[in-house]
């Protein structure tokens, strides 16, 4: 990392953070190296467990231990403005933790990730009742944020989603349900898509703040068992007469799609850094496992076709980190950031099933034993060309921003 570093400046950070950036980098790999790398395997061996009788989702005992960490640590409101008791930092800052937090293990990166997307989508869309009541408690960790968007028969056409959400005076009244829920059983402060208009279809759609806690209509039906990112529980949601109070909605009536278009937008870097942060991780095992391991007289290392394997590796692990960088830093200064923001996703998120495989193949079988662990980062990663949004999506984003364009006049 620090060849980077000393070339850009860490991530390409304006001159008077970078100081205070580089600080909680460090302390973040800190904890990282102590508290959450060691762990990772073991977390994945775990997993996550669901009661059906209490209702109540149970993490590995180290995801608790971590989560405590980041909050006493002032790490999960690093972007959240200090007037709510956040620490007020970039955006680009906050995808270099997610960055090396999915380093260490994927799973615990998405307790970062989302905790992010809450507080800057309330940010940018919450009343300002409902800013001064959610933003401290996201910045100090006491609340925890989720997305629920998903629903069983919409996934990428969220427009066509049934969960309704009727006025009833000074609150809405919610029925339906969600799933493929990361987060489940600690977020409890939910960006929320219903609709508030059947008749008008994705027109008809409000985003909203979901709170979970003493919402007895909110319950966790199920967790589903999956490839990878055992660390982190996705659940099913039913929504039977939960509440919400109108302070809770996020932009105008009937707009949800255009806050949920921007949350996607905005989460779409993360998943870039998180996929970059895979990819690195599986990468060094196989630079650290090539020089050691000998076949035919040789360490592996010595042969060209692993030299030029993993010159072809880091020149796309280093291409993906600039690509999300540079949206990063377009959100920072409040440039147009979308389709960059799909292009560092797609990107990044492919070169991470690339190098996690390749990272596999240089171990040989060894690769394919859960001991040696790069077959973790193999698993982890499918999951992101497929979540905020699938790759397909990506590739009709930037197709549309591209088309509009009209090069041969400028
Ligand atoms: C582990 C995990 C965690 C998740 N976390 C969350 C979460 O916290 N909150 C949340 O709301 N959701 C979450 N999701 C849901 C995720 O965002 C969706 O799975 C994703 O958006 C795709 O939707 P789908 O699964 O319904 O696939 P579909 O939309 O049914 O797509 C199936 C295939 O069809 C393709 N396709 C669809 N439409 C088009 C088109 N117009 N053109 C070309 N191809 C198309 C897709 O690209 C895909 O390959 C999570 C999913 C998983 C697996």
């Amino acid at each position: 990392m620090k060849d980077l570093l000393q070339v850009f400046g860490t991530h390409g950070f304006d001159k008077d953070e970078q100081e205070q950036n580089e600080m909680i980098l460090e302390l973040l790999d800190e904890i990282c190296k102590k508290d959450i790398e060691p762990y990772a395997q073991e977390m994945d061996e775990i997993g996550c467990s669901f009661d059906v009788e209490t209702g109540k989702v149970a993490y590995p005992p180290q995801t608790y231990k971590i989560l405590k960490l980041l909050c006493e640590n002032d790490l999960m409101g690093l972007a959240i403005p200090e007037k709510y008791d956040g620490i007020g930092l970039s955006f680009s800052l906050v995808n270099a933790c997610y960055e090396r937090i999915s380093r260490a293990d994927a799973g615990t990166s998405l307790l970062f990730g989302l905790q992010n997307s809450s507080s800057d989508v309330i940010e940018a869309f919450g009343k300002e009742e409902a800013k001064e009541y959610y933003l401290p408690k996201l910045a100090h960790g006491e609340k925890i944020g989720g997305l629920l968007f998903t629903e069983p028969g919409s996934g990428s056409d969220l427009g066509s989603l049934k969960t309704k959400a009727v006025d009833h005076g000074d609150h809405y009244i919610i029925n339906g349900s969600k799933n493929f829920i990361t987060n489940s059983g600690i977020a409890d402060t939910f960006l929320f898509l219903a609709s508030t208009d059947p008749e008008k279809g994705s027109r008809g759609l409000t985003a909203f703040i979901l709170d979970s806690k003493d919402n007895p209509g909110f319950k966790i039906s199920r967790l589903e068992e999956k490839l990878g990112l055992h660390s982190n529980a996705t659940g099913e949601v039913i929504l039977e007469d939960a509440v919400i109070p109108k302070s809770n909605v996020l932009g105008e009536i009937g707009k949800g799609f255009s806050v949920v278009l921007y949350e996607l937008s905005a989460a779409r870097i993360g998943i870039a850094a998180q996929s970059v942060g895979i990819a690195d991780a599986a990468y060094r095992k196989a630079v650290n496992y090539v020089k050691t391991r000998k076949q035919f007289g040789k360490t592996i290392e010595s042969f060209q076709v692993t030299q030029f394997k993993m010159a072809d590796l880091f020149t796309k692990i280093h291409t993906a980190r600039l690509a999300y960088i540079a949206a990063a830093r377009m959100k920072d200064k409040k440039m147009d950031f979308a389709e960059y923001a799909s292009i560092a996703k797609l990107y990044a998120s492919e070169i991470a099933q690339e190098v996690t495989y390749e990272a596999i193949q240089m171990h040989g079988g060894y690769g394919y034993i859960r001991e040696y662990d790069v077959e973790r980062h193999y698993r982890d990663a499918r999951i992101t060309p497929i979540y905020e949004g699938t790759n397909e999506v990506q590739r009709i984003v930037i197709s549309r921003a591209e088309m509009a364009k009209n090069y041969s006049q400028e």
